[in-house]
């Protein structure tokens, strides 16, 4: 692994006439690349430009951006392919004399449901005739209506006023994106091999079809054999987003490939598909929960440093508002090593893992012991999958605790249609009015609840862990010695 600092990807959303586009030519030809060779114009649908770093304010180790120029929602919607973002950053364009309109709003929607950070830019700040100030407080005021939380308030977005017509302010716009990467860590290692998303697509008259992959990690080389989607292509030749052929594509950047067999959709992925890897994660994990008795998502969570770890903990604990679901068995800053893998085996838990490594004997344990390692470098990234999963153990209503358990140890007959179950209580509690379920090894044969729970001959409310005790089923369940009694919510 030689992780290394990558650009951020940027997209720029917004109502129409708000300037989105002035606003990506501004910044294109300004970049110092476009000014040395006198202009480059631009080939396909996302480029690259260096900001120039400043004396006052090199905090940044990488002066790179990268930015997506495929206007309109859709296409910012298709690309959210599942887990795997397009953008690290998005830029809401909001026009001064408008302010907030239709598509404003709806660009804000996607932007909080696909939880990326967010630069509000509001632009034609160079129109005349308008009461800035007045505007500005509204433009304020109606984001705050939206829940953008704006940095001024305490939140965390950043709110800059600019025109894309003179550049006014577009360098600090163009710092404030380094800035906010800077804060959210970006990393790519180019040493893995390449995962991308196809962000365009056609089919030529004369080359056959062509991409544009946005590389996210690993490197891209010319030759290499890949499966995008189900497409499977050699790639013939590449070229930047100026036009330039080059030979190899590292995190971050954009580059229109050729030689794929077919044309890939919008949104399809190169490398591990970010769906199926989350398929497997999750059939595995609704797995490990069907065999436990407590049904809570067990976390072993790795971080760099004791405030990752609190940040992660402290991001989590969303989740355990109302009941616990998120357990955490155990949490630590380094690596994950073997005796991690071997507790979350144990235990059932996943292993979490941000901004650490992976210890090769721990990675094939792992392997062997089928248990989840996830490692992440940004938080939402992280608190995303998280929530997917935990939304998915909710929907299957895997998420639920066992409260009690009994062996029937003996029946009785009751009248003349129905039977006692003889039980004795090995586990918790078991009370009237809890949803009941009686199971033959470990399959489910029915679900009841108590009419009647007697403690010998006395009618009581609740029977503990060590109690003999007569059940009385309604509706009535044909079950046999030997069968087990549980008491159970879903929670
Ligand atoms: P888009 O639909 O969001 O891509 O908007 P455009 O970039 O096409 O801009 C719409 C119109 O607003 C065009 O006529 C631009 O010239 C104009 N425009 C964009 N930015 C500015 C600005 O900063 N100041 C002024 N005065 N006009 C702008």
């Amino acid at each position: 692994m030689s992780e290394i600092v990558r650009p951020p990807i940027v997209t720029i959303l917004g109502h129409v006439d708000h300037g989105k586009t002035t606003l990506l030519d501004f910044i294109r030809k300004a970049s110092v690349a476009a000014k040395e060779h006198g202009g480059i114009t631009q080939h396909i649908g996302a480029y690259q430009v260096e900001i120039p770093r400043q004396a006052r304010d090199d905090f940044a180790e990488n002066r790179k951006i990268t930015f997506i120029d495929t206007p309109g929602h859709a296409a910012f919607e298709k690309m959210r392919s599942r887990g795997a973002n397009v953008a690290d950053i998005a830029i809401l364009v909001v026009a001064i004399d408008d302010g907030l309109m239709p598509q404003t709003v709806e660009a804000i929607k996607h932007i909080q449901g696909a939880k990326v950070p967010v630069i509000v830019a509001v632009n034609k700040t160079d129109l005349q005739g308008i009461d800035q100030k007045v505007q500005l407080a509204k433009i304020k005021k109606q984001l705050s209506d939206q829940k953008i939380n704006l940095e001024e308030y305490g939140g965390d977005t950043p709110f800059l006023p600019l025109s894309a017509k003179t550049g006014e302010g577009v360098d600090k716009l163009l710092e404030m994106i380094l800035l906010v990467s800077e804060m959210h860590e970006l990393k790519g290692d180019p040493a893995l091999p390449p995962a991308g998303v196809i962000i365009e697509a056609t089919l030529d008259k004369f080359k056959g079809p062509i991409a544009t992959i946005l590389i996210r990690n690993g490197t891209l080389k010319k030759g290499d054999q890949i499966e995008v989607g189900e497409i499977k292509s050699k790639v013939r030749g590449m070229f930047d987003w100026s036009g330039k052929p080059v030979n190899s594509a590292g995190p971050s950047t954009p580059v229109e490939v050729l030689g794929l067999e077919a044309v890939p959709g919008v949104g399809a992925v190169l490398g591990e598909p970010a769906e199926v890897k989350e398929a497997e994660i999750l059939q595995s994990l609704v797995e490990k929960l069907q065999q436990g008795n407590t049904k809570t998502l067990k976390v072993i969570i790795k971080a760099d440093k004791q405030g990752s770890l609190e940040a992660i903990q402290a991001s989590l604990e969303k989740f355990n508002t109302e009941r616990k679901i998120v357990d955490y068995i155990a949490t630590g800053t380094g690596d994950i090593g073997e005796e991690n893998i071997k507790l979350a085996s144990s235990v059932g838990a996943i292993v979490i893992g941000f901004n650490v490594k992976v210890a090769p004997t721990a990675q094939k344990m792992a392997e062997n012991e089928h248990v989840l390692i996830r490692t992440y470098n940004i938080i939402y990234e992280l608190l995303e999958d998280v929530e997917e999963v935990v939304n998915t153990l909710l929907e299957v209503g895997q998420l639920e605790e066992v409260l009690g358990k009994a062996n029937i140890i003996a029946e009785f007959p009751h009248g003349k249609l129905e039977k006692i179950a003889g039980c004795r209580m090995i586990e918790g509690i078991i009370a009237k009015g809890q949803k009941i379920r009686v199971m033959r090894e470990g399959v489910l044969l029915g679900e009841t609840k108590l009419k009647s729970l007697k403690k010998v001959k006395e009618e009581v409310n609740k029977v503990e862990k060590g109690n003999d005790c007569g059940m009385l089923f309604d509706p009535p369940v044909d079950f046999a010695i030997g069968d087990v009694v549980e008491s159970f919510r879903v929670i």
